[in-house]
């Protein structure tokens, strides 16, 4: 089937009232049968609901729809992409460990991994997206992950798949992409190579900015790359904390069971019935959206360039972007909503955030309605002046997330800010 069907039935089955829409099951917990039900539910003989923290039937459609749109063999939800992104990490990397991330990531998983999993004793080597062959010198036994984004937000960067897939494989390190930005419409990058993918369901899968959520989707034959591996003993050795259970030995896929079952379970950042309802109507509309999008995204980009005010634009749809060929080989039907642009300096930027109409100063994107940021003194002021020149943040950069209101209205307004 193509996505555009995918976006809309994958996942559903119908149940005996024949509902349409996929209904929302508000409900912390399940009856069982019997006890030997029970049981062999909390053996994995027997696959079914227990408690919503693990599992639910609205996230489950969710989880599916997700997963078929990403091309993966399974997806399993989060309450955040932020949750996303450490049950990630947390379920390969332990104390002693180290991880390799891009340097041009979302300002909370530089956070994250710069501060946060230090405290837990995981420690994170940086490399920069536009040299994936700088990974080589950073990796040794105890490397675990290397993540990186598919477009970099706010430095708007496509990333080299072949180059980073080639070493990781080299390595037999698995590989993680926050694909938040392009989303499953426009870049898929478990079909390039990688083996899982991220995203922040709160940007363009609700659409209308609607709910916070997340999601981590694994690919088909995931054990094939851990089975034995030396690095993810975890999956290879018995777990103590569910009875002895080898996770490389059952007939499902792993990587997300083991988010399941261990983090979900002891860390609970699960997501509530109704959100993922919110995600479910999102991802109806997700192909229609991500063209419009992008489309009006690139008509605003090609605007800004030919603006005398505004110096380099970031957006990988232009002949001009330094990203242009990687945009042209990893992406199809578009290059996303969201493009970056400098000015002189950190006060005009400001100025010109101030003075739209239409665009919201907002630290969001992905949303229906367009977006203007303002990075350095917003979502990556916790960053000192050498980590906002690494992630790509100067001073007089502004973001923008277009939405799907009408392209010359959103034009208009940025001419008008722009004076
Ligand atoms: C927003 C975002 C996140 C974090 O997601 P939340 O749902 O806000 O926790 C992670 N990565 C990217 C690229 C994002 O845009």
């Amino acid at each position: 089937m193509h996505e555009q069907t995918l976006a809309i039935h994958a996942g559903y089955e119908k149940d005996a009232q024949g509902t349409m829409a996929v209904p929302i099951y508000m409900s912390t917990a399940y009856e069982f049968r019997d006890t030997e039900h029970a049981a062999n539910l909390f053996a994995l003989k027997e696959l079914g609901n227990i408690y919503t923290r693990l599992m639910n039937p609205t996230t489950d459609v969710f989880e599916k729809r997700f997963a078929a749109l990403e091309g993966g063999v399974a997806a399993i939800g989060t309450a955040s992409g932020m949750a996303a992104i450490f049950y990630a990490i947390a379920n390969v990397a332990e104390a002693g460990d180290n991880i390799i991330v891009a340097k041009q990531v979302y300002g909370g998983t530089t956070t994250l991994t710069g501060h946060t999993i230090k405290r837990f004793g995981i420690e994170t080597r940086y490399f920069d997206v536009r040299n994936p062959s700088e990974i080589e010198a950073l990796v040794d036994d105890k490397t675990k992950i290397i993540l990186f984004e598919s477009i970099t937000n706010p430095s708007i960067d496509v990333a080299d798949f072949d180059a980073i897939v080639a070493i990781a494989n080299k390595h037999n390190i698995l590989t993680c992409v926050d694909n938040t930005v392009a989303t499953p419409m426009l870049c898929k990058p478990l079909e390039l190579g990688c083996d899982l993918s991220v995203h922040s369901a709160s940007k363009y899968t609700t659409g209308q900015g609607l709910a916070i959520g997340g999601v981590i989707v694994e690919r088909h034959n995931l054990v094939e790359k851990i089975k034995g591996n030396t690095r993810y003993s975890h999956f290879n050795e018995p777990d103590e904390s569910y009875h002895g259970l080898v996770y490389s030995d059952l007939p499902l896929p792993l990587f997300t069971l083991r988010v399941r079952l261990a983090l979900l379970r002891d860390l609970g950042a699960a997501p509530s019935p109704f959100n993922s309802w919110l995600y479910i109507q999102g991802l109806e509309t997700l192909p229609l959206r991500m063209r419009q999008h992008s489309s009006s995204a690139l008509a605003i980009a090609e605007f800004l360039e030919a603006h005398p005010k505004v110096g380099k634009v970031n957006y990988p749809g232009l002949k001009s972007d330094a990203n242009y060929e990687l945009g042209q080989k990893y992406f199809k039907g578009g290059h996303s909503g969201l493009l970056s642009f400098e000015v002189v300096d950190k006060e005009t930027a400001q100025k010109i955030a101030d003075g739209t109409d239409i665009f919201s100063l907002v630290v969001n994107i992905g949303d229906s309605k367009s977006i203007i940021t303002h990075p350095a003194s917003t979502t990556h002021q916790q960053l000192s002046a050498g980590e906002l020149i690494e992630a790509g943040v100067p001073g007089g950069l502004v973001r923008l997330s277009v939405g799907l209101e009408d392209t010359q209205d959103l034009i208009d307004d940025l001419a008008k800010a722009l004076g």
